[in-house]
């Protein structure tokens, strides 16, 4: 049996949850409980503060956890980083008054910031030569500048709206984080073989996530360029249309790529163009 910590409620929870279920893994219950186990698979799931995971991680009391990088790197645990899932995305920034003037980090120099990251931005300040007052607080960092605890505060943005309601603007980037799925360094020989599983199954819901299933019509005279357009995994597949001189292509193709290609596939005279979510896919 296999344990995993995930985030109690969060940030994090709802991505880790629907994570498993798209990994074909039916959880009993919600995070009510402490914990729980998987009815179809070997994983009993612990619902945590995400604090607390890089600690639960190394001590073995879970096997492997999903845990935003920046927790995990602040806490220094040393734990495997297994796999970047790619949600819970976000930085670690320093953001300074909006009012005043920054023209650079020297001008934190001798200056005092206020975080929950005390580690990761000592790490950041001397390896920029920057030396500045690390004020460590547990919450509501952003209002440290207006009621006059610090000159600046390093914490965690993704949209920005709360840095600017409370009168602050991002200045420096600390760090670029998502969630990342971590695990002990001494697994049992039978929980890495369960990890590899739950690996194999995480990496199908990616890439599947990342590819959409193209169905398209064209004249046969174009077959080579379109092939070249829509690699697939192997080789497209190509069915002859009922209709003299034309062929169905069948191929996957990248979703950052997908509106480029359907234009070029347009100029090769592709018509009645399909495309299709795809569930899961493995290479
Ligand atoms: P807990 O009660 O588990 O201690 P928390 O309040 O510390 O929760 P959340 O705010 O739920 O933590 O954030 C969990 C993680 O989600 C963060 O550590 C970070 O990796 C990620 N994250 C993504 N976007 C944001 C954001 N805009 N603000 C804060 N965290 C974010
Ligand atoms: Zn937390």
């Amino acid at each position: 049996m296999l344990k995993i910590a995930i985030q109690k409620s969060g940030r994090l929870y709802e991505d880790s949850v629907k994570l498993l279920r798209e990994c074909g893994i039916e959880l009993n219950n919600g995070n009510k409980q402490l914990k729980t186990t998987a009815f179809n698979f070997p994983l009993e799931v612990y619902f945590l503060r995400d604090d607390d995971i890089p600690q639960y991680v190394y001590d073995g009391v879970a096997d492997i956890g999903i845990v935003g990088e920046n927790v995990l790197l602040e806490k220094g645990k040393d734990i495997e980083r297994v796999y970047r899932l790619g949600f819970g995305k976000c930085r670690l920034s320093i953001a300074v008054p909006k009012s005043g003037q920054y023209d650079g980090l020297s001008d934190l120099q001798g200056r005092k910031i206020a975080t929950s990251y005390a580690v990761l931005l000592r790490d950041f300040l001397t390896k920029n030569n920057i030396s500045a007052e690390i004020h460590e607080i547990s919450g509501s960092v952003e209002i440290a500048p207006g009621i006059g605890l610090a000159d600046a505060i390093c914490d965690i943005v993704s949209s920005g709206s709360t840095l600017f309601t409370n009168g602050l603007k991002e200045v420096e980037i600390v760090l670029e984080s998502e969630a990342i799925l971590a695990a002990n360094k001494k697994l049992s020989e039978e929980n890495k073989s369960i990890l590899k599983k739950l690996l194999l199954r995480i990496n199908a819901v990616k890439t599947a996530r990342n590819n959409k299933y193209i169905m398209l019509n064209a004249p046969n005279h174009q077959l080579q360029n379109i092939f070249k357009l829509l690699p697939g995994m192997k080789s497209p597949t190509v069915v002859n249309l009922a209709e003299e001189g034309w062929s169905s292509v069948q191929s996957v193709v990248n979703k950052n790529e997908f509106w480029d290609v359907i234009e070029k596939l347009k100029k090769f005279e592709a018509e009645g163009i399909i495309v299709v979510p795809i569930e899961k896919m493995v290479m």
